[in-house]
């Protein structure tokens, strides 16, 4: 049986379903299908049941269709009214439902839940290829965008319009037949070879690779969680009374970290950096170079000389050559730092009496006798002044101070979870901005991590504004009695910076979906990660960070040791990113489809920056996941470059000699945040801070010079 009949099976079969569901239940009983009696139209989250999605999703579906086709039936000469905006506006039942069931799937999941999911994904994607994939839609689009000059169109609808060709034309909408059908065919190969790659690095990850322990003295060193941890894992795999250590980060780290016997953590990490790397048949290596080798033709069938052009093409930074600039001039600042933590870490082993030279399974072991002496941060001791409340009541405080909004709590709202709070975010004058749901704890309907999400995107219709709803999820430990949740410093930041992602969704505006809101890659972490500047300032933890008991102040030696832990390993932190960056960045510069043995490549790539032996890049070729499997292909940079914007614009704030300056507030607010999706991130970004970023600023916060 091949693909479409199975698809087409499946959707003979959930029509089935929802004949008989429609039996039972009438379409006016479905939340979806109404508008939401809701104080500010916010999801029914009581009305809903999981018997209403599916009906909703193939409602969505249909009406979506409908709205395609009388795009295109339209016997009226394409324009932006007819054709873009019509477009822009499509599909608004359909994304309502996946809203809601998307975000509930990750936060409030059950096994009905799953198994929707399962059966809608194949059909969401089968819709939107159809779609992408429509000649005559296209046709429309591209008849708009070759008169767009002649249309007296506004900057705004200018820009919709060539947005949206070019969503079209970069999978191959304005390709020639033959050479459509040559895409597809390496788009399917590319898929099957990604699922390999990442079933390879599965098996390879959590089935090929043990570290069993079966004396208590190899374990010298570790501390209690980590050793319960591994009898636990142990114990699962019928190993009862050894230790069992494998290549998961939870379970790596802690043994590199703090396992005194030097043979085993070289064992532990050996396994690790070979991943895909054993000649057995989990090796990625073919996979890769394959990878590597299709990725150059699409990029040129696309019109582009290789993949990392057409990814960066559509990013903030624009061309590979201004990455590669912008990372080797970090790395500049980076590798001598890295080498003198070298130095440091090998008059330790000298002093102990070792009798080596330090290796890449030494390093987090020294890195933390390093980070005891010089930076040590007790979290015991910082608990106490990070009540989940405090930290809450300070992230409202500093938004308050810097955009004169105000979170009021709302009590009697529709919530998914008793344990989930709501609020609504309102402008200094009382007018609404919109609706922001907090949910802290775990549980096991959660997935683990920390995301902001939105139930509601901000928009436009017929001249009404909708305003957002947006949701942070975390899984921050739960009170207990007496004791109240207590973040650790990590988790403080964590709260801020998805904070910092609320802000952005709540403060959107713009009048069409393509672009209000909507930013590059590498520009999506710059209003978080700017947040958790704030969160550390000392006037602001002076403010906030109040003991849960005695309402004391946080004392200044903490503060000052907060401030100073950012600086903690930054050589190394840095040289393993921008060398796992680079490698990306060399992967997918190839200008030519040709067979590439990847271990020569690497080593090339990594002797051509000089990287020391003592640092491998973050991921190896064969385990880096974001690059092969993960949607992060020519695009492991952003976070470092997000990083960099965000210091540069705190930077702002900081020589204004007012973290809190109102008039920089604002211009970020206007040009970063709220109009962000109005021109291309660079201009933005120097709209609100005058000039192109600087990458001093970092540099200084991270202790590079
Ligand atoms: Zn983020």
């Amino acid at each position: 049986m091949n693909k479409k009949t199975v698809i087409l099976m499946a959707i003979t079969l959930i029509f089935l379903g929802a004949c008989k569901n429609s039996n039972k239940q009438k379409e006016t009983d479905n939340p979806f299908f109404l508008v939401y009696n809701t104080p500010f139209e916010v999801p029914p989250f009581d009305k809903i049941d999981t018997s209403h999605y599916m009906p909703a999703f193939l409602e969505g579906m249909k009406r979506h269709n409908a709205e395609i086709d009388s795009i295109i039936n339209n016997a009226a000469e394409p324009n932006f009214e007819n054709t873009i905006l019509a477009y822009d506006k499509s599909g608004k039942f359909l994304a309502n439902v996946s809203n809601v069931f998307f975000n509930l799937t990750e936060s409030s999941s059950n096994e009905r839940m799953q198994a929707i999911a399962s059966e809608i994904n194949p059909l969401l994607s089968v819709h939107g290829d159809e779609i992408i994939m429509n000649e005559k839609l296209f046709k429309k689009i591209k008849t708009v965008f070759d008169k767009r000059n002649e249309m007296n169109l506004d900057a705004q609808q200018m820009r919709v319009v060539e947005k949206y060709f070019r969503d079209f034309e970069r999978m191959g909408a304005n390709l020639p037949k033959e050479k459509q059908e040559e895409l597809k065919k390496i788009n399917s190969e590319l898929s099957t070879l990604g699922l390999d790659f990442g079933k390879n690095l599965l098996a390879e990850t959590n089935k090929n690779f043990q570290l069993i322990i079966d004396k208590k003295e190899n374990l010298e060193g570790l501390p209690q969680g980590a050793i319960d941890g591994a009898s636990t894992a142990a114990k699962e795999k019928k190993l009862d009374g050894k230790w069992l250590f494998t290549l998961d980060k939870p379970s790596l780290i802690p043994f590199l970290q703090y396992a005194k016997n030097r043979e085993l953590r070289e064992k532990l990490y050996r396994g690790y950096f070979m991943k895909g790397n054993n000649g057995n048949k989990f090796d990625n290596k073919e996979i890769v170079a394959k990878i590597a080798k299709l990725r150059v033709k699409k990029a040129q069938l696309l019109g582009f000389d290789n993949y990392a052009s057409y990814v960066i093409d559509d990013n903030m930074a624009k061309t590979p050559e201004a990455v590669n600039q912008f990372l080797m001039k970090l790395w500049k600042a980076a590798l001598p730092v890295a080498k003198k933590e070298v130095v440091e870490m090998q008059k330790i082993i000298d002093k102990e009496g070792g009798k080596f030279k330090l290796q890449p399974w030494d390093w987090w072991y020294y890195a933390e006798k390093v980070r005891k002496e010089k930076y040590d941060l007790d979290e015991n001791e910082m608990k106490p002044y990070f009540s989940l409340s405090n930290v809450r009541d300070g992230m409202f405080l500093t938004a308050n101070k810097l955009y004169g909004i105000t979170f009021e709590k709302l009590k009697d709202m529709p919530v998914y979870n008793p344990d989930v709070e709501v609020y609504e975010a309102k402008e200094s004058n009382g007018n609404h901005i919109g609706v922001l749901y907090l949910d802290y704890f775990p549980r096991e309907s959660k997935r683990g991590g920390a995301w902001c999400t939105s139930f509601r995107n901000a928009g436009w219709e017929n001249g009404k504004k909708i305003t957002p709803v947006v949701s942070i999820v975390c899984n921050f430990t739960k009170p207990n009695g007496e004791i109240p949740s207590l973040l650790t410093w990590d988790e403080t930041n964590t709260l801020f910076h998805e904070f910092g992602h609320g802000l952005h969704a709540l403060f959107t505006d713009g009048k069409y979906s393509r672009t209000a809101g909507n930013v590059p890659r590498d520009y999506v972490e710059l209003p978080s990660q700017v947040m958790e500047n704030w969160a550390g300032e000392a006037e602001v933890l002076r403010s906030y960070a109040k003991h849960y008991k005695t309402g004391e102040i946080i004392p200044e030696k903490l503060i000052e040791k907060i401030q100073k832990s950012g600086q903690f390993n930054q050589g190394f932190e840095t040289v393993e990113y921008i060398a796992a960056s680079l490698l990306d960045l060399d992967y997918h510069n190839l200008n030519e489809s040709k067979d590439i043995n990847v271990e020569e490549f690497e080593k090339t790539a990594m002797a051509k920056i000089g990287l020391i032996p003592e640092i491998l890049p973050r991921y190896r070729t064969t385990y880096f996941s974001h690059i092969w499997d993960g949607g992060y292909s020519a695009g492991y940079y952003v976070y470092l470059w997000a990083a960099v914007l965000d210091a540069d614009a705190f930077n702002a704030f900081k020589t204004s000699g007012d973290i809190y300056n109102k008039d920089l507030a604002s211009k970020f607010r206007k040009n970063c945040l709220q109009e962000c999706g109005d021109d291309e991130g660079m201009v933005q970004y120097k709209k609100f801070r005058g000039q192109e970023p600087s990458i001093e600023p970092l540099l200084k916060r991270r202790g590079l010079k």
